[in-house]
C-alpha cells in the first residue's frame, strides 16, 4: 500500500489543494491530508473548521483521509505509516522553500517527498490571497473545491 501525506495549514483548504490530491490519487493508494495545528500560529479558521471543509470536499473519496496533527511532519508520517510527503508547487519561491524541507526530512528520516508542479489555471490561488479577500468580505467561492461553502 502507496500511503503520502499531503500537509499544510489549509487556511482555508483550497481548489489548488484539491487538484494536487486529486491528482496524487493517481500516484498513491492512500493519501492522509494532515492539518498543521500549532497551538501558538494564528489561523482564521480553527483545525475543526480546517477538518471539517476538507472532510466535505473529499466526502465522496474513500481513498482521501483526514487528521489534525501537532507533530513534526516526519513524525506525523511514521506515526501513520506513510513513506511519502506529497507537496504542491507553483512558483520559485515554493520551489526554493520545498527544496530545503524536502532535503532536509528525506536526510534525517528517509521519508521522500513528491512534488507535483500545480496546473496553470490554479497557480494564481493561495490560501493567503484567499484570507485576504475575506477580510474585506468579498465571495471566494472560485478559491474553494467544489462542494464547499465557507
Ligand atoms: P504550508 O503552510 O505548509 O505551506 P499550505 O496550506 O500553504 O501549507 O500549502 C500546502 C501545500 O499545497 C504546499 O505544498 C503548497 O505549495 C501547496 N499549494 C498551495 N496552493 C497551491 C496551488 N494553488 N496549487 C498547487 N499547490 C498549492
Amino acid at each position: 500500500m502507496k500511503r503520502a501525506i499531503f500537509p499544510g495549514s489549509f487556511d482555508p483548504f483550497t481548489i489548488g489543494h484539491y487538484s494536487i490530491v486529486q491528482r496524487g490519487l493517481h500516484i498513491f493508494d492512500e493519501i492522509i491530508i494532515g492539518i498543521g495545528h500549532n497551538q501558538s500560529k494564528k489561523t482564521l479558521f480553527s483545525a475543526e473548521k480546517r477538518l471539517q471543509i476538507i472532510q466535505d470536499a473529499f466526502a465522496d473519496a474513500p481513498r482521501v483521509k483526514v487528521q489534525i496533527y501537532n507533530s513534526l511532519t516526519i513524525d506525523f508520517a511514521k506515526e501513520v505509516d506513510a513513506a511519502f510527503i506529497l507537496r504542491g508547487l507553483r512558483t520559485v519561491a515554493d520551489f526554493e522553500y520545498e527544496r530545503t524541507i524536502g532535503d532536509t526530512n528525506r536526510i534525517i528520516s528517509g521519508v521522500e517527498t513528491v512534488i507535483l508542479f500545480t496546473e496553470a489555471a490554479y497557480a494564481h490561488i493561495s490560501s493567503t490571497v484567499a484570507r485576504e479577500l475575506m477580510s474585506y468580505g468579498k465571495d471566494i467561492s472560485a478559491f474553494l473545491p467544489p462542494n464547499v461553502k465557507i
